[in-house]
């Protein structure tokens, strides 16, 4: 491990782990990027630096400046890290029902955080629009707009992509990841594509969004909801639409708490809802796949203490029908 001078300097080349259950299990080898390593403790770092640094380049943020932002939270954790080093104010809007664990994190990075009811993205007061207006009425304030703002995408097309290639000295045969803005799928997938010909691009999504839909059939169309958190989407974000992508997984919330929970208990790996539903779609592209050998890559984008309130709660388990079962 090499020594850094900040913690800035500190945000990615994250070990690639092998998850011994779920590749002996199936005779492949399934690899996770441990991003929940990360500073600010998520993959969202990546894109918090990748903004940060593009608005330092642009001019628009200034020294003492304020950075506002729509996010589930673990952008905002990212942004919150990077703008205390850097001398940074940072104001949210966020869903108010995401794990408490996030907003206290939070509070003790020195965020402001507005906490907003959760509504569809057509609705005006969603998380999102608000930051995009609060933005605009504070002086010298920039949305850092992580759905739209493509130094998100390209943080992933040049840190993440490489070091996954690097990690995997070019023997890569799928890669898996959901999406929350798009950005680790599309410049990953775009790396990724361009330098390893064989990889196949598998995206993962939770029920309640559309892009498992959108990549079978066009359409972001999606029924039902998710006790996933930092995921799911039902428009073609800037960051998204560079994604190179071959096929789709519709995971459900079953297969993903039991998978969070046998990871948590074989593999010594306790992780948060999304990274648990990206191995949930890895485990099951390597069961079509078994006995092969074949590398499959995911994302580990957060630990699971940031969902302790809830995972660990057995009346929040029976309420939700997820009361954990084995996996195999
Ligand atoms: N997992 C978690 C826990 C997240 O918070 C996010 C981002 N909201 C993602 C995955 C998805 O990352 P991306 O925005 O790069 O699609």
């Amino acid at each position: 491990m090499k020594r850094t001078e900040s913690v800035w300097d500190s945000v990615g080349n994250t070990p690639l782990i092998r998850i011994k259950s779920l590749s002996e299990q199936t005779g492949c080898n399934i690899y996770g990027k441990a991003e929940f390593l990360n500073p600010g403790g998520s993959i969202k770092d990546r894109a918090a630096k990748g903004m940060i640094a593009a608005a330092e380049r642009s001019g628009a943020l200034q020294p003492g400046g304020t950075l506002v932002e729509g996010t589930a939270g673990n952008t905002g954790i990212g942004l919150a890290t990077l703008a205390a080093e850097r001398g940074y104010q940072v104001i949210l809007t966020m869903p108010n029902n995401q794990a408490q664990e996030k907003y206290q994190m939070l509070t003790a990075l020195g965020a402001e955080v507005r906490a907003v009811p959760p509504c569809p993205f057509s609705n005006p007061d969603h998380f999102y629009h608000q930051a995009k207006r609060l933005a605009a009425t504070l002086p010298g304030a920039v949305w850092a707009d992580q759905f739209e703002n493509t130094a998100n995408a390209q943080i992933h097309y040049d840190t993440t992509g490489p070091e996954i290639a690097e990690q995997c000295a070019g023997r890569l045969d799928f890669l898996v990841s959901a999406c929350g803005t798009g950005g680790t799928l599309g410049g990953t997938s775009a790396y990724l594509k361009e330098q390893i010909a064989q990889v196949r691009v598998i995206a993962a999504d939770p029920h309640g969004s559309g892009v498992h839909d959108y990549f079978k059939t066009g359409c972001f169309t999606g029924d039902g909801g998710s006790v996933t958190e930092g995921i799911g989407i039902k428009r073609l974000t800037a960051n998204l639409a560079r994604a190179n992508v071959d096929d789709a997984l519709r995971i459900s919330d079953r297969a993903m708490i039991d998978t969070l929970f046998h990871v948590s208990r074989h593999d010594g790996l306790f992780l948060g809802t999304s990274s648990a539903l990206n191995l949930a779609a890895a485990y099951q592209t390597a069961c079509a796949h078994r006995d092969s050998g074949k590398t499959i890559v995911t994302f580990l984008c957060d630990h699971g203490s940031r969902y302790v309130s809830k995972l660990l709660d057995e009346s929040w388990q029976q309420e939700k029908d997820l009361v954990p079962r084995p996996l195999f």
